[in-house]
């Protein structure tokens, strides 16, 4: 895994970051606020909506910068977390 690649970890869902990735086109924090929050620390909160929501707008990332790993079943964009 890059050192530019940083985990989210939550209940039911993990979501990856890598900044070399992100084109900064805003998708994340403009679509989902309550989860992606660049004044918060961490920037990501995977438990402010459900594992659901939060894949499908993560599928929505122009550059495959996010990804994630649902825990509930095999589907998943990322080898690894
Ligand atoms: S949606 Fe993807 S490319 Fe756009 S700012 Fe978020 S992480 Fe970066």
């Amino acid at each position: 895994m890059s050192s530019e690649q940083k985990v989210y970890y939550g209940k039911d869902i993990n979501v990856t970051f890598n900044s070399e990735k992100c084109i900064h086109s805003g998708v994340c924090v403009k679509g989902f606020p309550s989860v992606f929050n660049l004044s918060k620390r961490p920037w990501v909160n995977p438990d402010a909506a459900t594992a659901e929501e939060l894949a499908r707008h993560i599928d929505k990332c122009p550059s495959g910068a996010l990804k994630y790993a649902r825990l509930s079943d095999e589907h998943s964009t990322m080898q690894e977390v």
